[in-house]
């Protein structure tokens, strides 16, 4: 066993110090231009994908490292970078981490090379589980899949709300309800493949921030997928049907773990856009001179900026504890997946918010990236789970009460 420790190990501090690199190098010096552009920026995926940053090969090499560490510290470090970039790159992984988690070996094989494309050609993929009428209350998904014995197909109809890629995807996978009245555990996730008849996206919708990923309705229309396509298998569908019928709660509690256990990664991504505001922030004040001296030696300046800090390592440790517990099975008995995914969006939030203060009308300009990370930081209260369903998560895991 070894001793506790929060070093890094040297392949960390590698993969940390690399991620970084192209941040600043790549990302960083793109993001104004397709902030304003409002589009994918195609080129910087082809570039992550040329240097190994994009594809299945290294969401594989983070997720083996056994303290879980690694997809946050990359994810903050590229976020730090630009998080509308970030996650025009890191969108993908949602739908791989849905096929990766409900997926046979044999899907995996099939749908995750077509998910990322290669150098050469990348593509990208979507996850689509939102609908009009089920933001936060999933179970009240309308889309229907049914099968269709005859021909070995499932029929997949209905409509998906704000879908990351949704539409310019080589593969969306998609969820449905298959027995409504079983809620959640009446659903099911399927990949559909590139090019199939019936899936439109819709154009792409006009954010606050993230302006560079692209956001988008996902419209299914009798959309025939074949049985193979069903994530998991039939066998193993029917069998999770019956428990649920019989009232057994064994698949929804999976289903909350594999939100508590990408919850972290999410955070990271939210901590790396509150450090570059924090760190901007503090450049800033050393260089502003008010009153015959630089800002920061005021201290309701300095002050704000060590708070600023503290709330980011304060969020750091428990996104790395959220992390550490999923990779080494630990039970998240009081939502620690949940917590470390609220704590660091509303420090996003927060920081972002003090930052554009500390500037003044600077930060209230274009000219400075501290106001598109202000924008930006608000998906973290928003997204995988708003704040209000994470605190609903943490107080039922708490009290062992289900609190509404
Ligand atoms: C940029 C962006 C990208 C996205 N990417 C994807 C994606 O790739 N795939 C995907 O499937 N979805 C995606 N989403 C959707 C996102 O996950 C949802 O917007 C989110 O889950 C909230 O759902 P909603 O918008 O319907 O809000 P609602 O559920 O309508 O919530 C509205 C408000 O009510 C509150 N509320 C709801 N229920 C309760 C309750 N029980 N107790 C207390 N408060 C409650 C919420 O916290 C929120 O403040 C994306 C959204 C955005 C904006």
């Amino acid at each position: 066993m070894p001793e506790f420790s929060l070093d890094l190990n040297e392949e960390q501090r590698d993969l940390r110090d690399w991620v970084h690199g192209f941040a600043k190098d790549v990302v960083r010096p793109a993001a104004a231009e397709w902030d304003a552009r409002e589009e994918t920026p195609w080129p910087v995926i082809q570039e992550a994908a040329k240097i190994g940053l994009y594809g299945f090969e290294f969401l594989a090499n983070t997720w083996a490292d056994p303290t879980g560490l690694s997809l946050c510290l990359s994810n903050e470090e590229l976020f730090w970078g630009d998080a509308g970039i970030g996650l025009a790159i890191f969108g993908t992984s949602l739908a791989v981490a849905a096929i990766y988690a409900t997926g046979t070996p044999d899907q995996m094989l099939e749908w995750v090379p077509q998910c990322f494309g290669d150098a050469a050609e990348p593509k990208v993929a979507a996850f689509c589980t939102t609908e009009p009428e089920a933001g936060s209350d999933v179970g009240s998904m309308k889309t229907r899949a049914r099968y269709d014995e005859a021909t070995d197909e499932w029929v997949i109809s209905g409509q998906k709300a704000y879908a990351t890629n949704g539409g310019i995807a080589n593969v969306h996978v998609v969820t449905a309800s298959i027995e409504p009245e079983l809620g959640s555990r009446g659903q099911a996730a399927f990949v559909v493949p590139p090019g199939t008849p019936g899936l439109n996206g819709s154009r792409k919708l006009k954010k606050l921030g993230l302006r560079a990923s692209h956001t988008a309705d996902v419209f299914l229309d009798d959309v025939r997928v074949p049985g193979r396509c069903l994530l998991g298998g039939k066998e193993a569908l029917d069998a999770r049907l019956a428990r649920a019928r019989e009232g057994r709660k064994a698949q929804g509690q999976a289903a909350m773990r594999t939100f508590e256990l990408s919850r972290p990664a999410v955070g990271a991504q939210a901590l790396g856009v509150a450090r570059a505001a924090y760190e901007y922030a503090l450049e800033y004040a050393k260089g502003r001179v008010q009153f015959g001296r630089p800002i920061i030696e005021n201290q309701a300046i300095a002050f704000a900026l060590a708070d600023m800090r503290m709330e980011i390592d304060a969020a750091r440790l428990l996104v790395w504890r959220a992390a550490w517990m999923g990779r080494n099975n630990r039970p998240f008995e009081a939502g620690e997946g949940s917590m470390s995914k609220l704590k660091a969006g509303e420090v996003a939030v927060a920081v972002t918010e003090k930052a554009v203060q500390i500037l003044g009308g600077a930060g209230f300009l274009r000219e400075h990236p501290v106001e598109r990370w202000f924008r930006d930081a608000k998906i973290y209260t928003i997204f995988e789970g708003t704040s209000e369903i994470q605190r609903l998560v943490v107080a039922r895991a708490i009290s062992g009460t289900y609190i509404r």
